[in-house]
């Protein structure tokens, strides 16, 4: 998951697309109880700007399986996130940083997956927990 962008730049390949699968680690999903199912699904597309910084259009897709936070009856979400972002040779501290040479993509998909997470995970829409009699 890295983008070659020396390479791309001399190539003269300064946008294009990527596509790959990746297992995160399991303390990713931040739902008690519940895990990131297989592998996430990471698409997107790449633009080197002339000041070698690159402007990255990354989705992510994952499904998240574990028990329902109310009710702990089996559940499942997909999810499907979207981010642009960019990263430049320069820490500017509002951007991701990379050495000029290629970017690695791992953090950014790490970040990816937390903030698009739901903090619970629902059984069913509205589901009311376990009932008390
Ligand atoms: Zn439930």
């Amino acid at each position: 998951m890295k983008i070659e962008v020396k390479k791309l730049n001399a190539l003269g390949k300064y946008s294009g697309s990527f596509k790959f699968d990746y297992s995160p680690s399991e303390k990713m999903c931040v739902i008690p109880l519940c895990e990131v199912k297989d592998s996430v699904k990471v698409s997107g597309s790449y633009e080197i700007y002339k000041d070698d910084s690159v402007g990255v259009i990354l989705t992510i897709e994952y499904d998240i399986s574990g028990k329902c936070s109310y009710c702990l009856k089996e559940a499942e979400k997909s999810v499907v996130f979207t981010s642009e972002i960019l990263f430049v040779t320069d820490d500017d501290d509002e951007n991701y940083i990379y050495d000029g040479i290629k970017i690695d993509l791992t953090t950014a998909v790490n970040d990816a997956i937390l903030i698009s997470q739901p903090s619970v995970l629902l059984c069913e829409a509205g589901c009311k927990g376990i009932a008390i009699t």
